[in-house]
């Protein structure tokens, strides 16, 4: 899930080179994260998610690697029309075939011919290669789709995170995707591209924080129930406000819904 804008400057880009400054260490906030994310509830919504098949979310968050939604749900959708709805029960409605096991689908499937199908995600060989493994090691160690869904929804957090780690282009933020939208897991607030910007800006996590340690800052600080929405209320935020090269108080301090509970950091020129 990235957007054209995710390329962050290096830099304080509300400051010349001549003007930067280098970053404090900063008084962590306990309730800031929590209150800006109460915040982007109300600026965007409080939804609560979980129940999306675990082995389709995984291959959908594959496709999404590196590229936008927008590239990469028409390749979802073509994927699932090849090897799932397109595999003819007469159904002509566009639904599922529930009796279709991806899985088993997928693990089949001609790397190539999947290529092809996902060409729309870019990178599509090797995202073709990945989820053919990812869809061997599904049934190799659960036997279906099902098992594994149900793997995802009832085994504790870490067991599922550590085990999905282990497939072939797997990283945090995959797993920490399959664990909210599929397993519906409380606490567990997934860091891309956007969340991992907008928190550092805020001064809700270090600087110079690597992804890891945002998760653990916020898992720590957002209540459990907070997360799921939190993540994807941020990324909506972090499109229309906090872009990477752009953010909405450069030119305006007082345009970003967020400013009075944010830092700055890297932003304004001020800041020291
Ligand atoms: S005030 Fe600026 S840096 Fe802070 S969240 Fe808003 S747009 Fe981002």
């Amino acid at each position: 899930m990235t957007d054209e804008d995710t390329d962050e400057p290096e830099h304080n880009i509300g400051a010349a080179a001549s003007e930067r400054r280098s970053f404090p260490a900063g008084e962590p906030d306990d309730t800031r994260a929590e209150r800006v994310v109460d915040r982007l509830g109300e600026l965007y919504w409080r939804t609560t998610y979980g129940g999306r098949p675990a082995f389709d979310c995984l291959v959908r968050t594959i496709l999404s690697q590196n590229t936008t939604d927008a590239a990469s749900a028409p390749a979802h959708g073509a994927l699932r029309e090849r090897y799932v709805d397109g595999d003819d029960d007469g159904d002509e409605d566009g639904d599922t075939d529930d009796d279709v096991d991806l899985a088993e689908a997928l693990a089949a499937a001609d790397v190539g011919t999947l290529a092809e199908t996902v060409a729309a995600a870019g990178l599509q060989h090797q995202k073709a290669r990945r989820t053919v493994a990812a869809a061997e090691r599904v049934l190799a160690d659960h036997g279906s789709a099902a098992a594994f869904d149900a793997f995802v929804r009832d085994r504790p957090p870490a067991t599922v995170r550590e085990h999905l780690l282990s497939y072939d282009g797997v990283g945090p933020k995959t797993a920490d995707c399959v664990l909210l939208f599929s397993g519906g897991r409380d606490g567990v607030f997934p860091v891309d591209t956007h969340v991992h910007r907008v928190f550092r800006r805020l001064g809700v996590a270090p600087p110079d924080a690597d992804p890891e340690t945002v998760r653990a800052v916020l898992e720590d600080r957002v209540p459990p129930e907070k997360c799921g929405f939190g993540h994807t209320a941020t990324i909506e935020f972090g499109r229309d406000y906090c872009t990477a090269r752009e953010p909405a108080c450069l030119d305006d301090p007082e345009a970003c819904p967020l400013a009075e509970c944010c830092d700055r950091v890297g932003v304004d020129p001020n800041w020291d």
